[in-house]
């Protein structure tokens, strides 16, 4: 026991003495984002340049591999094995960022400079997904330092490049090396805690489906005065084919598209008593809103969602007097593994058709992550709650899918491992937007909670 609560005072002390911040500030440095053109030197840098030299320091061995998917990042893979009977961790992130935004974020901040203001480190990647892989590796380094250069299992890594266009090709390369990269457990980190200050798992994920809803009526705007109550306006009726779908407090109407027999039993025990919120000034649980009956974290990880990505008619910036020719609002349904996304497509179509609103056109439609579920009960999930719980002295929270995306499916489909993700951010991290920042004290939580983990596997071997 004091050989563990060592390698968690060595990853502490390394968190404590500003050598974590420094490290990850150097990877923030690097402006890999996937979302602009011209930083695919950027984005391999990033790999070549810091991830691989910091792993092979640790015993990896490091390979970068071009996108199987032209004009998409490259994927760093990377193994640590001490022998074959021994268990096999494999661990993921994402070394790409979303776009800086450079213009947005508030004075005085940078998104390529990690900028710290109390417990807010802020900078592009400093929550998703630079700082929670680099928790974890940190950890890691920390673990092989108490026991001596021998941790007592393998551990292979995954981290790719395009994870914020949607992990494109990832699905190709890991079912191309299935073999290589065989594990007994996905163990990784990305995403928000259920609260700030509640340690959180997650075993697996919501899908996301896409689709345009298109009303197109002529071919140009005629006079409003002299065709204005005479002829369709596709406003109008776009906001009643929304209404036919959503009523005004956020039910789904199209039942079809629903975890056919409610919340499952399972799902509803693990989320009992479960706080869901911590957005800050970001966003707010506005009651009332979304499914009846259900409890918040039920609405988000037990329940689909319908939103509204965008949507228009006409030119809102330069309106001219006319009745539009068309409209378009382009729409996601955020989906648990209860129901079924091969469906979607056509219950919208009945349900349309049987509210009257057979001119509405879907395109587009179609699934761009899946979803993933372990159960919430497996004995892998099972014994990381009880490691967590050890070294924190907290309950954890476990959740049976995070209510974002993230690309375990492909993890679960070609390699069978079940899920294991530790998200160590928050909801009020503004990941996506400007002033991106990561809690101090949830980075702290996370380095012990791993370096408790990584300790855990060893002694699991043994
Ligand atoms: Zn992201």
């Amino acid at each position: 026991m004091a050989a563990r609560q060592d390698a968690i005072a060595r990853a502490l002390a390394h968190f404590d003495s500003g050598a974590f911040r420094a490290h990850l500030a150097e990877l923030v440095a690097v402006k890999s984002t996937s979302q602009d053109p011209g930083h695919e030197a950027d984005v391999r840098d990033y790999l070549e340049a810091h991830i691989r030299p910091w792993l092979e320091r640790m015993g990896f061995g490091v390979a970068v591999h071009d996108n199987p998917r032209a004009g998409f990042g490259p994927i760093l893979t990377a193994e640590r094995m001490e022998g074959a009977g021994l268990p096999t961790v494999l661990t993921y992130g994402h070394g790409d960022t979303v776009r800086g935004l450079e213009d947005q974020w508030r004075a005085g901040l940078d998104p390529w400079v990690l900028t710290e203001e109390g417990d807010l480190w802020y900078g592009r990647g400093s929550a998703d997904n630079k700082g929670q892989h680099a928790v974890n590796l940190a950890a890691l380094e920390a673990v092989l330092a108490a026991r001596g250069g021998r941790i007592g299992f393998n551990v292979k890594l995954v981290l790719e490049t395009s994870e914020e266009r949607g992990s494109v090709g990832l699905r190709d390369f890991v079912a191309t090396r299935a073999k290589e990269l065989a594990a007994d457990v996905l163990i990784a980190s990305d995403g928000p805690r259920v609260m700030p200050e509640v340690p959180t798992i997650t075993t697996g994920t919501r899908g996301t489906f896409h689709f345009d809803l298109v009303l197109k009526y002529r071919p140009g705007g005629v006079h409003s005065g002299h065709w204005g109550g005479l002829t369709r306006d596709p406003a109008v009726r776009m906001a009643h084919v929304l209404g036919a779908i959503m009523d005004a407090n956020g039910k789904i109407l199209v039942r079809d598209w629903l975890p056919r027999n409610g919340v499952p039993a399972v799902v509803r025990q693990v989320l009992a008593g479960c706080e869901v919120g911590g957005g800050g000034d970001s966003a707010s649980i506005d009651d009332g809103w979304g499914e009846p009956g259900l409890t918040a974290a039920e609405k988000i990880y037990g329940w689909n969602s319908f939103i509204v990505l965008a949507m228009i008619s006409g030119r809102p910036e330069n309106p001219v007097n006319a009745v539009a020719p068309d409209a378009r609002a382009h729409c996601q349904i955020r989906y648990t593994v209860d129901s079924d996304p091969a469906t979607f497509e056509a219950s919208l179509r009945r349900h349309l058709d049987e509210n009257g609103f057979r001119d509405v056109a879907i395109e587009n439609a179609g699934i761009r992550m899946p979803a993933s579920r372990t159960d919430p009960h497996h004995p892998w999930v099972k014994w990381a709650v009880a490691s967590m719980e050890a070294t924190l002295g907290k309950r954890v929270q476990v959740i049976p899918n995070s209510s974002g995306g993230l690309p375990g499916d492909v993890f679960v489909d070609f390699l069978g491992v079940p899920l294991v993700w530790v998200p160590h951010s928050y909801n009020g991290c503004k990941q996506h937007g400007p002033d991106e920042h990561f809690l101090a004290s949830n980075a702290r939580e996370g380095i012990a909670a791993f370096a408790g983990m990584w300790w855990d596997l060893g002694e699991k071997a043994a």
